[in-house]
């Protein structure tokens, strides 16, 4: 038997499998083009000949590919081989594929954990590296020590989704904050300012933002949104000369436009005083998501 079993051999499960393989551990690999294991088996890997193999030759199995529907390609053909075994699943998906993979790999007589992977292939192992997992608790704690060899963990709860509800979250704001660099890089672009000069400006700005944060999200928790010094009425307006500064560049709007909406909304709705976590209802509210 091996310490553990990786399926899936794109860039982020390689990266899984060499950090076992560098703390001199036996791993089994299987990916579905399997002259991706190559440069895997030349540090030590075993390669196991299909997905039935490799989830016999361990009892932990990390499964990392593109997303759901391939996981599923992959493990219903070898669903009779999943008994006893403890599937930790990190490929990125959403909470209903979560809660149907769990509910299905529990009948299929497996312990199932979710997780997700927050750092590129590179950062794997390293100290910024940090993952998240939920879903059986006693099997994760069971396996807690090897899957610390991939980073810091972190187990947000027994439900399977919560995993990807943290996931996502984390996603959404890292895409938003592409969204805006793109943005940023391309209205500079249209007066022939190379992305380069004014990217550190961007990254002083968005350092002294997130300073921010903390006390944004004590109000989003609270409910209280005290007036502040920058009110979501002067953001409103100055969203809109964004929009129409882009425009007179002839830059697409289309990523900043939804944002503008939002806070001319609040405005709109007499939220023009408060500050950005006053926002937050916009989007969502227990009957419904609104924006
Ligand atoms: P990738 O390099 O594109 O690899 C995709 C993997 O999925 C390959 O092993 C591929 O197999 C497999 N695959 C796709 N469709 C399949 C199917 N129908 N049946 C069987 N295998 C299938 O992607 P990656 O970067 O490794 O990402 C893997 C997961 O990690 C994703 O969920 C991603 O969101 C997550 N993640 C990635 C990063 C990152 O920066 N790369 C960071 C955090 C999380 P073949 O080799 O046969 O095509």
């Amino acid at each position: 038997m091996s310490d553990i079993t990786i399926i899936g051999l794109g860039a982020m499960g390689s990266a899984l499998a060499s950090a076992y393989l560098a703390k001199g551990m036996e791993v089994t690999v299987w990916n579905r083009s399997a002259e991706r294991a190559a440069p895997l088996v030349a540090k030590g890997a075993r390669l196991a000949e299909n997905a039935a193999g490799a989830i016999d030759a361990s009892t932990l199995i990390l499964v990392s590919v593109l997303d759901y529907p391939a996981v599923r390609d992959i493990l219903r053909p070898a669903a009779a081989h999943l008994e006893g075994r403890t599937l930790v699943n990190v490929t990125n998906g959403t909470p209903d594929q979560a809660r149907e993979m769990a509910a299905w790999a529990q009948s299929r007589g497996a312990a199932y954990v979710d997780g997700a992977v927050m750092v590129t292939p590179e950062l794997v192992s390293g100290p910024e590296a940090f993952l998240l997992y939920s879903g059986n608790s006693a099997a994760y704690h069971r396996q807690e020590a090897t899957l610390a060899v991939l980073g810091s963990s972190t187990y947000v709860g027994e439900d399977p989704a919560l995993a990807s509800v943290y996931d996502l979250s984390l996603l959404s704001a890292m895409f938003g904050m592409f969204g805006g660099y793109l943005h940023a890089a391309a209205l500079v672009r249209s007066e022939g300012i190379p992305a380069a000069e004014v990217t550190p400006m961007i990254m002083s700005l968005l350092n002294a933002m997130i300073e921010l944060f903390p006390e944004t999200a004590r109000e989003i928790d609270s409910g209280e949104h005290p007036t502040p010094s920058s009110n979501n009425a002067m953001m409103a307006t100055a969203l809109r000369n964004v929009l129409d500064g882009s425009r007179e560049q002839r830059v697409s709007t289309a990523l900043m436009e939804p944002i503008w909406a939002l806070f001319d909304r609040a405005s709109k709705e007499g939220l023009g005083d408060r500050d950005i976590s006053a926002l937050v209802p916009l989007i969502y509210s227990p009957d419904g998501a609104r924006a």
